[in-house]
């Protein structure tokens, strides 16, 4: 049989159309298959204040069963508008790192006494009595009833207390006598 050079792109064309049809039989058939996952997935979606800096931004946390999928910055919020820092970005490494929870986060206060060298885990409860007993009576072993105040405590705020944290924080010393108030960001 004699081919001439139209007959021979002809018989080419027609070979590799079967060739490719062939090779993709398996994936037609796959994508005819139902799909395993449901389309839609119960996620719940909370809206939050990011807590690493007093600015305040606003974020939507999504998640979906025990773990948290996704952070990023609400769109509706006033201060952020939807952007968020690296900080912001991160904030789910807090509860977990790579899909398992984060092994470093503390969820219970520790305190080490004085000149000891290892830290105790200790309850809530037990750490909020020890501190106000403690500043009362550094407060009422210290008054100055002259000035009405006592220069024994200090208070020193973080990057982490936002607005009304730092309002409250504020009174309390003030009730307290308390006249040293700075923040870490002007040490
Ligand atoms: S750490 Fe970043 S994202 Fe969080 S409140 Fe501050 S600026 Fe906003």
């Amino acid at each position: 049989m004699e081919l001439n050079r139209r007959d021979f792109l002809k018989l080419s064309g027609i070979g590799t159309g079967a060739a490719v049809a062939f090779s993709l039989l398996p994936y037609t058939a796959a994508f005819a298959a139902p799909r395993e996952f449901p389309l839609k997935r119960k996620v719940k979606e909370t809206s939050t204040v990011c807590c690493y800096c007093s600015v305040g931004c606003g974020a939507i946390v999504t998640a979906y069963e025990d773990g948290i999928i996704k952070i990023e910055g609400d769109p509706d919020h006033p201060i952020n508008e939807g952007a968020l820092c690296p900080k912001g970005q991160a904030m789910a490494q807090i509860h977990q790192v790579n899909g398992e929870p984060n092994q470093y986060r503390l969820t219970k206060p520790l305190y080490r006494a004085p000149n000891a060298e290892d830290w105790e885990e200790k309850s809530w409860d037990w750490m909020i009595e020890t501190i106000a007993r403690r500043v009362k009576n550094t407060r009422d072993n210290n008054w100055n009833n002259s000035a009405n105040r006592t220069d024994a405590i200090a208070s020193l705020g973080g990057g982490e207390l936002d607005n009304e944290e730092c309002y409250l924080l504020t009174k309390m010393n003030r009730a307290l006598g308390v006249v040293y108030l700075e923040h870490c960001a002007r040490i």
